[in-house]
């Protein structure tokens, strides 16, 4: 059976990023930048003032200090955002706002608190050093400097960083639109009272949850029970979006339609199981530019198996360059038996203990816990056939973000 790392590699190998397009500023959050941010201009624009105050030249306050107290003649008010052309020559200084840009022939701020005033005559009581209080052009950004690389994720920083530079217009990637089929006789809605045999459908909404939380976009969300005619009808509508994701039906039952099903409909199978646990029956194949994800219709396997494949080539199609979050070192709260021949992805509880971080594998790993989607915030790896590892082995772990109820470990 293919292993987790062929798997993901078939994957990523199979997805583009989307096309790019031009955004408005205020409508480019969640895409990810389709080219790098070069800085065009410095920062500070100008040299300008760090406080209000008064504009001086530091060589006329030198004898400052308590009882020889300096007294210069205020020239007038410098306001931000207005250009001021002045001279100060000796014995002079000029209020100054923050913001404002610091005339050529100032070379410190002394704040407003530190001074009076004698009609317009400012008195100084202390010596203040060349370029206090001023913010020199470029100090933050020197022009010509690699802001933000391309595939970066347009957050509110971002935002603020591109504005700052002017670009009312950002380049970004596409971001997918997503369908997701459950499949199920078994399945009743959300307001139903489940007959005998029945259970409410859960994965609908879980999977759209992940899939609005990857920053994609959802076409569709149905349930559609085990018949391969309403299958097929719906399936076909799907391919329509850039990733269908289909819940269930995925296994060798005799009701488990889904894979034959895409097969008639044209879509080329990339590869079907995969050597993990839990979520073994992964499906992923092609239809043009459509992805196909067969998902285990266990829920705790459809939730792994979307964080650890699906996630990813979503993130590539959306042009990010980051595809998943790092892998981090914990140890082993509890002891963990002997690997079974996949690997083993526990979910468990990731707790940061003073500079090391602590993990509990949940003692209840069945992939149809539902439990274990609320009580879990990591993803333990355990390699196949690893030896039983005690208590305070390190782990590699899958930080999730899910807020739990941390039980004390
Ligand atoms: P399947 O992958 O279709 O063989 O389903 C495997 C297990 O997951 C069965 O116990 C199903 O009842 C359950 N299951 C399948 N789909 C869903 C769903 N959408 N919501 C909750 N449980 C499901
Ligand atoms: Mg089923």
């Amino acid at each position: 059976m293919l292993s987790y790392e062929s798997g993901k590699q078939l994957i990523l190998e199979n997805v583009q990023p989307l096309e790019i397009e031009n955004r408005l500023l205020s409508q480019s959050r969640g895409f990810a930048l389709a080219g790098d941010i070069i800085a065009s201009h410095p920062m500070p624009l100008f040299n300008n003032s760090a406080v209000d105050g008064y504009a001086v030249r530091s060589k006329d306050l030198e004898q400052s200090s308590g009882s020889a107290r300096t007294r210069l003649k205020n020239l007038g008010y410098l306001y931000a955002g207005v250009p001021e052309l002045i001279e100060l020559d000796q014995g002079c200084c000029v209020q100054i706002a923050t913001g404002a840009p610091v005339p050529d022939s100032a070379d410190a701020i002394v704040m407003k608190e530190d001074v009076e005033l004698d009609g317009d005559e400012v008195i100084f009581q202390q010596p203040i050093a060349p370029q206090e209080n001023v913010r020199f052009q470029g100090e933050d950004i020197a022009e010509g400097k690699m802001m933000l690389p391309s595939g970066i994720e347009i957050g509110s920083a971002q935002l603020a960083l591109l504005a700052t530079f002017g670009h009312a217009q950002v380049p970004v990637f596409g971001k997918p639109s997503v369908s997701i089929i459950s499949t199920g006789n078994e399945l009743v809605d959300v307001d139903r009272q489940p007959e005998p045999g029945q259970i409410r459908e859960s994965n609908r909404f879980m999977l759209e949850g992940l899939v609005r939380e990857a920053g994609c976009d959802v076409d569709r969300v149905l349930m559609v029970p085990d018949d391969p005619l309403k299958l097929k009808a719906e399936f076909e509508a799907a391919m329509d979006s850039d990733v269908i994701l289909i819940s269930g039906g995925m296994s060798v039952g005799d009701h488990d339609f889904a894979k034959p099903l895409l097969k008639e409909l044209g879509v080329e199978e990339i590869f079907w199981k995969v050597s993990v646990k839990p979520g073994k029956p992964l499906f992923f194949g092609k239809l043009e530019k459509s992805l196909i994800f067969g998902l285990p219709g266990n829920p705790a396997s459809s939730y792994v198996i979307f964080m650890e494949f699906t996630l990813p080539a979503l993130r590539r199609m959306r042009g990010c360059r980051l595809l998943e979050k790092d892998w981090v070192e914990a140890r082993l709260s509890d002891a963990v038996p002997p690997g079974i021949s996949r690997l083993h992805l526990m979910r468990g509880q990731l707790n940061a203990q003073g500079k090391e971080y602590r993990v509990r594998p949940l003692p209840f790993q069945g992939s149809h816990s539902i439990s274990s989607l609320v009580e879990a915030n990591a993803l333990i790896w355990i390699d196949p056939h690893s030896p039983a590892m005690p208590a305070g082995t390190p782990v590699k772990v899958r930080p999730l973000d899910n807020e739990i109820v941390m039980e004390p470990f």
